[in-house]
């Protein structure tokens, strides 16, 4: 501020001559600018170069460039000095660090002309240093994001070749992008002719039950077309016998403004699983089905055992007890069955004209001894009759399982109510009880197998939780669907829709 001050002063007391102008001039020039003897000692210095090193004039003028230079960056300045000085070049440019009068560090760009007198002889240097501290500062960030940058894209890279899940990167239109080796060494299975790198083309890809993918059913193609999926199970080859089985999921890519760009595809082998579970199918359906053939034959003979006349009392009970048993370990394993049988996708139906009507009211009659034992009402709301297609056993095993349930998980005083109506193309039964409930967090589990409520397992109410799994299958299988609306101690209501044509 004095300085300015000062230099006011200046133009206002005198009027300058050329010498005076071009003195000035380097005098309030924004750039630090300097004359140096061959010493290396600053014969003059500007306003900027003042500022610049946080010096008075009289202070700089004091000093050779050699002490205002940090000592990392002074060799690289002395040996451009001798080299002007001896006559090997008349110029250099520099970028070196400076020191502060208060110690830190400034970053200058330095240009430095070595001025001679008229006969050639070496008078001083005249210099210009540019304060670059701050574009040096952005430049250190900027080299440091980059780095940064490359280093996460480098630790990406090696992530994408080393994991064992193939990854593929499309564009907006399907083209592939980039894939990781894994990728690319399975790839050969189901297109051992090669790849056109375009999403869709068809190949040696089987859906569970052997059917030849189309275009349109290939993830890479349902990627390209915006679709988002996990767990897409499917096998590859030629050779039935010997495929491979992938689960893939995709997700799709958006640019800053949510725009799609593109999509990335995982493909995770799982053959091995797949063959496990099929073992698993096999081995619970085989170890069911030999269990009930000696179980129906412990059954017939104890239904001969229980009609004979000369059957002591207490020995009457105890065959009558063995005959529950029986019963109930083969109500258990026709559930595994039917389970093992579902997943499989081996749920056969016999569909004919069956009135629901009827179906319903012995599904109740069914449960009546037991809704008695526990004091819980229940009643019908049907129409006179109501026919549709459906499988009668199923069925009834459906209505049976949700009436028996809805009796099981209620207490005395409780009601449960089966309606049966018919809706536009669909016929509906809804089973609402008035029981227990199913908390917030179970209700989404109830379909799994083998899943029970932790109240229900708490009070020791027996089950296997293998009857809604058992419900959904047969109610999707009929292709219809099936809702659950529960509250804790308020009820439960669910709701199966089926085709009715
Ligand atoms: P299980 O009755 O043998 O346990 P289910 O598959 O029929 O098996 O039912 C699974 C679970 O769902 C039950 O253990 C219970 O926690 C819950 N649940 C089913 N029906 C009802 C109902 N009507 N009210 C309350 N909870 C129910």
């Amino acid at each position: 501020m004095s300085q300015r001050r000062s230099g006011e002063e200046d133009r206002m007391q005198v009027t300058p001559d050329g010498t005076e102008l071009w003195r000035l001039t380097l005098q309030y020039s924004p750039v630090g600018m300097t004359l140096v003897g061959l010493d290396g000692r600053l014969l003059m210095v500007n306003h900027a170069l003042c500022e610049m090193l946080g010096y008075a004039a009289e202070e700089l003028s004091q000093r050779g460039f050699q002490e205002l230079t940090h000592p990392d960056d002074l060799d690289a300045d002395l040996e451009q000095f001798e080299r002007a000085l001896s006559g090997e070049i008349d110029s250099y440019r520099l970028r070196k660090r400076y020191l502060h009068a208060d110690g830190h560090e400034v970053w200058g760009d330095l240009s430095v002309a070595l001025v001679r007198d008229p006969v050639g002889e070496p008078l001083h240097f005249v210099s210009q240093i540019l304060d670059v501290s701050e574009q040096h500062e952005y430049e250190q960030r900027l080299r440091a994001a980059n780095d940064e940058l490359e280093h996460e894209r480098q630790t990406l890279s090696a992530i994408f070749d080393t994991v064992n899940v193939g990854l593929l990167l499309i564009d907006r239109d399907g083209r592939y992008e980039r894939m990781n080796r894994r990728h690319a060494e399975t790839m050969r299975l189901p297109f051992p002719g090669g790849h056109a790198g375009e999403a869709g083309q068809v190949g040696h890809v089987y859906f569970p039950d052997g059917r030849l993918m189309s275009t349109e059913d290939m993830p890479s193609y349902r990627a390209a077309h915006g679709a988002e999926f996990d767990d897409y199970t499917y096998w590859v080859g030629d050779d039935a016998a010997a495929r491979t089985a992938f689960s893939t999921s995709a997700r799709q890519v958006r640019g800053p403004s949510g725009e799609r760009i593109g999509a990335a595809l995982a493909y995770q082998e799982i053959t091995d699983l797949m063959r496990a579970m099929r073992v698993k199918d096999e081995f619970v359906s085989s170890v069911s089905h030999e269990l009930r053939t000696p179980l129906t034959t412990v059954l017939g003979y104890l239904e001969l055992l229980a009609d004979r006349p000369d059957l002591p009392s207490d020995a009457a009970g105890q065959v009558r007890i063995a005959q529950r048993n029986a019963l109930r370990l083969l109500a258990l394993v026709s559930d595994v069955l039917d389970v093992a049988r579902a997943e499989a996708g081996h749920l056969v139906l016999a569909r004919m004209p069956t009135d629901l009507t009827t179906l319903v009211h012995e599904a109740v009659e069914t449960s009546a001894p037991e809704a008695e034992h526990r004091g819980v009402s229940v009643r019908v709301d049907a129409p006179e009759r109501l026919v549709a297609e459906v499988d009668e056993s199923r069925l009834r095993q459906v209505v049976d399982n949700l009436v028996s349930n809805g009796v099981k998980y209620s207490e005395r005083g409780d009601a449960v109510t089966v309606s049966l109506r018919a809706a536009p193309g669909a016929v509906e039964i809804e089973v609402s009880d008035t029981g227990i409930g199913i908390a917030p967090d179970e209700v989404a589990h109830v379909f799994d197998p083998f899943f029970r409520g932790g109240q229900v397992v708490a009070s020791q109410i027996s089950g296997t939780g293998l009857g809604l799994n058992i419900v959904q299958s047969i109610v999707v299988a009929h292709g219809g669907t099936i809702t659950l609306d529960s509250e804790p101690s308020r009820g439960s209501t669910f709701r199966v829709t089926l085709p009715s044509g």
